[in-house]
This record gives C-alpha cells, sequence and structure tokens, in this order.
C-alpha cells in the first residue's frame, strides 16, 4: 500500500472533505505559498531576533506586536533553558528529513535526538493552549515515521510557532494516536467527496467552501431554502 503523505494527514483531520479537494489539485497548487516559508525561515534566527532592534523585527513576518514579540520569545526562552530543551532545539540532529515509515512519509522540519523527537514548524497562529488536532495528527505521523527508520519509540513531539515566538511540546497519548489512525484511514478511504463537516469556524476558513456548496448552503439557508 503506498504512502500517505503528512500533508493529507493533516488536512483529513481537519476535515476529509478538504483532503479529497486538496488531493484533486496540481502539485503546483499544492506547494507551500512564500508567505509560509518565509515565516519559517524565522527559526534558524531565534537568537539574532531577540538581539535585534524594534525597527530590524518590523521588516520581519512576525505577528504580534514587536515589542510583545520580543518578549514572548524571551520568556520561551527561559523556559526551555530551564528543562534544558532550549540548546536541543537551536542544534537539532538534523533539519528537512523526509521521514518515511511504515504508512506514511513526509518532511520533518527538525529531528532532535536522545531522545528521538520529530518538531513540526506552524506557519500559523497557536491555539490557546495544546496544539491544533491537525497538528497533532502531522505530529504523531513525523513521530511513527522517525521511530519506524530509527526502530526506536518516540514517545513526545514539538510545534513551534516562529510568527509568535511560542514552542509547544505534546506526548503522543492513546487519544493522539487514535485521531492519526481515523485520518489515516479517512485518507485511504477517499475514493468520492466525504460528507460536509458541521463546523462553521472550519468552513469559514477554508478555502474550498464555495466549490464544496458550503457558502451557497448558508446564504439558502439565511434565505430560507436550505
Ligand atoms: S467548506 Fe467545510 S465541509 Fe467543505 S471542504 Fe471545507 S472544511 Fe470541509
Amino acid at each position: 500500500m503506498s504512502h500517505v503523505a503528512f500533508s493529507d494527514l493533516r488536512t483529513a483531520a481537519y476535515c476529509p472533505r478538504k483532503c479529497y479537494y486538496q488531493r484533486r489539485q496540481d502539485d503546483d497548487d499544492r506547494k507551500s505559498p512564500p508567505e509560509v516559508t518565509e515565516i519559517r525561515e524565522l527559526e534558524p534566527r531565534y537568537e539574532s531576533l531577540l538581539e535585534a532592534s524594534i525597527d530590524d523585527l518590523g521588516a520581519e513576518p512576525i505577528a504580534l506586536p514587536l515589542a510583545a514579540y520580543r518578549d514572548r520569545l524571551a520568556e520561551t526562552r527561559q523556559r526551555l533553558e530551564e528543562t534544558d530543551h532550549w540548546k536541543r532545539l537551536r542544534e537539532p540532529d538534523a533539519r528537512n528529513v523526509l521521514a518515511t515509515g511504515r504508512h506514511c512519509r513526509g518532511i520533518v522540519h527538525k529531528v532532535l535526538g536522545d531522545p528521538l523527537e520529530p518538531v513540526l514548524v506552524s506557519a500559523g497562529k497557536p491555539p490557546e493552549n495544546g496544539v491544533w488536532e491537525s497538528q497533532s495528527v502531522h505530529a504523531v505521523a513525523a513521530a511513527k515515521a522517525l521511530a519506524w527508520e530509527h526502530e526506536r519509540s518516540v514517545e513526545r513531539a514539538w510545534l513551534e510557532y516562529p510568527a509568535y515566538g511560542a514552542i509547544r511540546r505534546i506526548d503522543l497519548t492513546t487519544r493522539r494516536k487514535a485521531a492519526y489512525r481515523r485520518a489515516l484511514r479517512a485518507v485511504r478511504g477517499l475514493d468520492g467527496p466525504p460528507a460536509r463537516i458541521d463546523n462553521r469556524a472550519k468552513c469559514g476558513a477554508c478555502e474550498f467552501a464555495e466549490e464544496c456548496g458550503v457558502r451557497t448552503r448558508t446564504l439558502r439557508s439565511l434565505l430560507g431554502f436550505g
């Protein structure tokens, strides 16, 4: 059976129907937009960002007020230095590794050793606490791929949000692994458009809403036809 891409698992965890639309796109359309790459490129430069003047920070793709960003990043560094993780995260064993597991494959942005842990770098905004469900599924996929390649268990993973100066570590719990397996089944079962999800917030942020018919349906319901 062919390997499922991390990106498909992440999207299927968000909405299986969105994954169906995304897989029909050309490869060119599926490439990360330049803004995503620019934000990810903040990550190797945290030290210089912490030293930079506010004026210099103004030229960076930072999502918070500049002084607040510098404070947040400094707090993150301090917290992770206290638990001896900052150095591991700053000097990973490898960067941008294509990892292939038993069922899935994709790029792991950083690989930490001792213990073996994947780090994913998100261009988006972190949730209030923890990480988004789709990122949790992506992180489990990355951990499983590394575990398969290195023949070692992986118990935790990291998410970094460089535009917000936030770094979060997650345990790969039974619940997270079950969500990963659900996403894997959803991707493998895609042979037509799955049912729409019932989540206005997700549909409102979905680039396929028009094609999916969600906008049209919303208008029809407002007019009393839905
Ligand atoms: S609009 Fe909603 S139901 Fe349709 S693909 Fe997007 S997230 Fe899924």
